[in-house]
């Protein structure tokens, strides 16, 4: 584990195997240093336990860095679910779920991700308390998408002022991947401020519903990085930053909601020669996981959650502004505040 590459200082990591429900889960904890750790939980049908610990490893780093960036009283953590979510799921697994979040005494919240939706969740929580992102009870917070599709407009209207000399998208046109929850939401802010929208997705029905409502043109999934626009805007996959990609694209901001955009770090220094301003996924996105934290605090409120937002949209900006000032990719300098502001929290 010690030497494992994706290790990384982590606080703990646990391994649970269920043997009546079929459950194997591995928990990791990169830090409490700023709070209980908080991420959501995966289920994928991984070829092995290796890829399901890596899988672990990374997520929970990357949500210490996220709840670092937001500012949020959080620490980083993460769940796996080793199975099928079509064929393996069943109330008795995701109980032993709920029981095995419980044993850890509120280190960690969980909440959904990729292959887990209310419902399993709901199941979880009437095991633990340490579940958000429920959509009843007192405190839930429902669909973060709204929020994080609201911090994405304003992180990509800071880019605009430090990349064309202004926050005002009229007339800009702006290429965006996947019109889902988050881009979807993102392209009706971006109509009300009058953008040229270009969109793309692969669910044609979601993609004519946008289309209809932004008045947005649609192109073929791959066409998308060939488009002629100022602003490039990935809101489906990871890894779409990439050296075959990178060569076609023609905008200089890059800003969007999608997790693990550059296919690897590297990635940022490619995007810094290129003279492209990229907005770091895990800062311009937090606004998801700031509506979670509202619910973890016990109590939802809208005001706070807005507040948040405001401080995110102006750490997003204090990057930016030191990665042009310094000539640094800005992944790296957002990577070195969330490393900073963890260690100082560190008890001493
Ligand atoms: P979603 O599933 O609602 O939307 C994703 C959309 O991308 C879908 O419409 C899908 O059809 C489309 N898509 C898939 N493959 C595509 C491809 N090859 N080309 C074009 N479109 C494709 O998901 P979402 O909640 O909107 O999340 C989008 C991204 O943002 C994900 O990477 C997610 O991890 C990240 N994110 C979401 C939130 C949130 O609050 N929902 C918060 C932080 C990060």
């Amino acid at each position: 584990m010690f030497d494992h590459p994706s290790f990384d200082q982590h606080e703990s990591v646990h391994l649970f195997e269920d043997q009546a429900s079929g459950l194997r889960a591995i928990i990791a904890i990169h830090s409490t240093a700023l709070g209980p750790a908080a991420g959501g939980c995966r289920m994928w049908n991984y070829a092995n336990g290796e890829q399901a610990l890596r899988d672990a490893l990374r997520l929970s780093q990357g949500m210490s860095f996220k709840n670092a960036m937001a500012g949020l009283p959080l620490g980083g953590g993460k769940a796996v679910i080793w199975g099928d979510p079509k064929t393996g799921k069943s109330t008795s697994m995701f109980e032993a779920f709920g029981r095995a979040v419980e044993s850890l005494n509120g280190s960690y919240y969980t909440a959904e991700d990729v292959g887990i939706d209310t419902s399993d969740m709901a199941t979880v929580a009437t095991q633990t308390k340490y579940v958000a992102g429920l959509e009843a009870g007192q405190a839930a917070s429902g669909d973060p998408s709204p929020i994080t599709a609201l911090g994405v407009y304003r992180g990509i209207k800071a880019c605009a002022v430090r990349a064309f000399g202004s926050s005002d998208l009229s007339g800009r046109t702006i290429a965006v991947q996947g019109v889902g929850s988050v881009g979807g939401y993102l392209c009706d802010h971006l109509a009300e401020e009058g953008a040229r929208i270009v969109v793309t997705d692969i669910d044609q029905a979601t993609l004519d519903d946008v289309v209809a409502r932004t008045g947005a043109r649609k192109v073929a999934i791959d066409e998308i990085y060939d488009v002629d626009a100022d602003i490039f805007s990935p809101n489906a996959l990871g890894a779409i930053i990439n050296d075959a990609t990178l060569s076609r694209m023609k905008a200089k901001v890059i800003a969007g909601g999608a997790n693990n955009q550059l296919a690897s770090k590297e990635m940022g220094q490619a995007l810094r020669d290129r003279n492209i301003l990229y907005a770091p996924d895990y800062v311009i996105n937090g606004g998801g996981i700031i509506n979670v934290a509202a619910e973890i605090s016990g109590e939802y409120s809208r005001e706070w959650v807005m507040s948040k937002l405001d401080v995110l949209i102006s750490t997003l900006g204090d990057v930016l502004d030191d990665a042009l000032s310094s000539g640094k990719p800005t992944n790296e300098v957002a990577d070195q505040v969330a490393r900073q502001r963890i260690a100082a929290a560190q008890p001493r």
